[in-house]
């Protein structure tokens, strides 16, 4: 029988800090994900009884569309195949990182939750619960930070799994590189600047060069598909919304010869100043970054939030009322007249 539903709920696996989830796909009410395990650390898991909690979810879902997935974008009709495996797989325990960025939604710089998923993998393939032709997802925190990282790259690389990785490029990975080459793996970095001074007002670490140079080496692993390689600009208002820096972000990705790069803004930053930054000035420059990739030929996504302030740079108050924080930004653009705050150009 039909169902809404996703893959996530039939062959999804989300490690986080302490449970395991089917996705990692959090909605903005906060009502948090499809949980699976409770106080979990990184033990052993039953998977009988994780795929009897999974299958008894989805015959509560051909029922009624249970609270932590309503209205998520994922859900589409579905037929339970009744199959017990994983193919889809996401990495979001780590709380270890390298970095220290003033946009960071928690303390993951001096964390030390990390606790070892290799065995686990290991125990699902081996029970034969595992499924090849899906995706690893691995984030954190820094993935690279991961213990076992290398060893699970190559696990999923080996046995048919795509990888994709949010590194902050600090700590260089072969194994990561060796899968880029194969073109059996992806990888996104948020450098967020084209100068080391100010990737180090936005990172606190002195580290430009180093990702520099990463992405040097992994742009050269990905010749037979260099849309593997994604490069983010955050938008960091006050911080990096300067032409001046954006024209150094182009040069940079154009002497790497990076071809895809994606622009976002940094929502949590603005909103715990007020907003007091953010003026009209983000349409010019969201503007001015597309017409520098398209003059340079190199792919521009724009991630949903930004995305959705730009689709409604011109609609009207009323339909703004429901999302404090696009009203906020509204006003903002209305009251700001013209006036440009650190626009300089
Ligand atoms: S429908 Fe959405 S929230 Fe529910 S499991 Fe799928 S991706 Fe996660
Ligand atoms: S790289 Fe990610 S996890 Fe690390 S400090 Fe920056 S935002 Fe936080």
């Amino acid at each position: 029988m039909e169902y809404q539903g996703c893959i996530f709920l039939q062959e999804g696996i989300n490690f986080d800090l302490n449970t395991v989830c089917d996705c990692c796909i959090s909605h903005n009410d906060g009502r948090g994900l499809p949980v699976l395990l409770e106080n979990y650390h990184g033990e052993l898991i039953n998977w009988d009884d994780l795929f009897n909690k999974k299958a008894q979810r989805i015959e509560n879902q051909k029922v009624k569309t249970i609270y932590e997935c309503e209205n998520c974008y994922h859900l589409n009709d579905y037929e339970f195949s009744g199959e017990r495996k994983i193919s889809e797989f996401h990495f979001s325990h780590c709380r270890a990182c390298n970095a220290k960025c003033i946009y960071c939604s928690d303390d993951y710089s001096g964390g030390n939750v990390n606790y070892d998923v290799y065995p686990i993998i290991k125990d699902l393939m081996e029970k034969g619960y595992y499924k090849a032709g899906g995706e690893a997802t691995m984030q954190g925190g820094e993935p690279t930070l991961m213990q076992h990282f290398d060893e699970l790259v190559h696990l999923f690389n080996e046995n048919g799994t795509i990888i994709r990785v949010h590194t902050s490029a600090i700590k260089y990975s072969k194994t990561l590189e060796d899968a880029l080459r194969q073109n059996r793996a992806s990888v996104v970095i948020s450098i967020d600047s084209g100068s080391a001074s100010t990737y180090k007002k936005i990172k606190n670490v002195d580290a430009f060069d180093k990702v520099v140079d990463s992405i040097k080496e992994y742009v050269n692993a990905s010749v037979d598909n260099p849309n593997n390689v994604r490069i983010k600009y955050i938008i960091i208002p006050g911080v990096n919304d300067n032409l001046d820096e954006i024209d150094k972000f182009f040069d940079l990705m154009k002497k790497l010869n990076v071809v895809d790069i994606a622009l976002d803004i940094e929502v949590r930053y603005a909103r715990e100043h007020n907003n007091k930054d953010v003026s009209k000035h983000i349409f010019l420059l969201v503007d001015y970054f597309e017409k520098k990739a398209k003059e340079l030929k190199i792919k521009l996504s724009i991630y949903s939030f930004l995305s959705y302030v730009m689709k409604n740079r011109n609609i009207t108050k009323t339909k703004l009322t429901n999302f404090r924080f696009l009203f906020n930004i509204y006003l903002k653009f209305n009251n700001d007249k013209g006036k440009n705050l650190i626009y300089k150009r």
